[in-house]
């Protein structure tokens, strides 16, 4: 058995029994083999296209409560630390530790920067890490700074199409990395942590993933459906939010069987919405820490919470649950997120059945959805709960898939 994932190998009887009532299959967000991270898979998810994304720069940092004007800037920043190397910037330790007392000290030094009327604005959120808002004339289409692994050369910044937007952003913000190393380079604070404590220095700031608000098509608009969102993480709120969900911030403790059992709690009481998207982070981190063993334990963890789905969801015949994952996080190679098919399972009384038993990638497999890819799940989702419009039927100007619109009647 050695060749088990471990969804495969975790116990699991709940989501099995799903899975044996259901219509099975396997699902791509994008495409098979893209590794993809958890914002843009939630957005293609959701039915949107990737050239709508904003970036989660900015769905991120208005998840945090943080705004971002209509033309700013919204890009994820963090201070770490680095070493000058042949003229170069070497990421040393992309999570410095430092004594909370120090980080509005350090903060302060590169809060405010302003080159050829473009602004930039450092916004902390948690310890080191936080946000870059930017104003004037800019653009979001710009590479990132963070090289993600250490021991690698922090990037320089390029635009990423020949605007002049873009340029100018890219010409500030590098301005602004170089600018960030030789205020904190030998601040007193550095130092201090380096000389008497042998600690990594904090000495630069990077960033990575500029995003900018879009104009989109509200969720309820596009698919027919009340969404509400039920998360523990400011990248779904501000994602959801954007999309015209309302939202539930929840937390992860400790217990994340009780977590999630809450999550589904809070959506069995909310009545009033027609589509309740309800998340749990827990099997992406353990699977970030390449440990097989420990993923299987969450899993089978959460599969305990799912419990009232079997119980209590399921005997709601109006009903349809569909159980799946954004991506795929192997827990063994160096890949942080991977790109093969993560399983799917439908439950409701519109569904057609298979002769799936179990809730895993390979049963699933064998499933009658087959291969699931993008905004098919949306269509999919709306037929059946039996509110498929007839292709070519046009009620509403924009060809909705849902039917009746929300159409102009004809007045006298
Ligand atoms: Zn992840």
């Amino acid at each position: 058995m050695e060749h088990n994932t471990p969804l495969y190998s975790a116990y699991t009887p709940n989501l099995d029994y799903l899975a044996s009532i259901g219509l099975n299959g396997l699902y791509h967000t994008y495409k098979q083999g893209v590794a993809m991270p958890s914002e843009i898979a939630h957005f293609l998810m959701m039915g949107y296209s990737l050239k709508e994304f904003p970036g989660r720069g900015y769905l991120e940092a208005i998840g945090e409560g943080i705004e971002i004007k209509e033309k700013q800037v919204g890009i994820i920043a963090r201070l770490v630390s680095v070493k000058l190397h042949e003229n170069k910037f070497l990421l040393l330790n992309r999570n410095p530790k430092v004594k909370q007392e120090y980080i509005p000290k350090i903060v302060n030094e590169i809060k405010y920067f302003e080159y050829k009327n473009i602004k930039i604005e450092f916004i902390p959120t948690k310890g080191l890490r936080g946000f870059l808002k930017i104003s004037g004339s800019v653009s979001p289409h710009i590479t990132d700074s963070d090289p993600f692994y250490e021991n690698r050369y922090i990037i320089d910044i390029c635009p990423t199409d020949s605007s002049t937007q873009a340029k100018s952003t890219s010409a500030c913000i590098r301005e602004y990395l170089k600018w960030s190393f030789n205020k904190l380079n030998n601040h007193e604070i550095n130092i201090e942590l380096r000389q008497k404590n042998g600690m990594y220095p904090v000495n630069m700031v990077i960033t990575q993933r500029a995003g900018q608000k879009k104009s989109l098509m509200n969720f309820r608009q596009k698919w027919g459906l009340k969404g509400l969102s039920i998360s523990s993480q400011a990248i779904y709120w501000g994602l959801f939010k954007e999309l015209g969900f309302d939202i539930v911030k929840t937390k992860d403790t400790k217990d994340p069987e009780a977590d999630l059992a809450q999550r589904l709690k809070i959506a069995i009481q909310s009545k009033e919405y027609s589509f309740i998207h309800v998340h749990t982070k827990m099997p992406d981190k353990a699977g970030h820490l390449k440990d097989p063993v420990y993923k299987k334990d969450i899993i089978s963890c959460l599969d305990r919470a799912i419990k009232v789905i079997k119980d209590e969801i399921i005997l709601d015949p109006e009903l349809l649950v569909v159980i799946t994952g954004d991506h795929s996080t192997a827990s063994s190679g160096r890949m942080i997120h991977t790109g093969e098919s993560v399983p799917i399972t439908m439950v409701g009384q519109y569904i057609r059945r298979d002769l799936v038993t179990a809730f895993n990638e390979i049963d699933c497999a064998k499933g009658g959805l087959g291969m699931v890819k993008g905004d098919e799940l949306m269509y999919l989702i709306l037929n059946f709960m039996d509110m498929g419009k007839l292709k070519g039927l046009m009620d509403t100007p924009e060809d909705q898939p849902y039917y009746p619109g929300f159409y102009t009647p004809l007045s006298m």
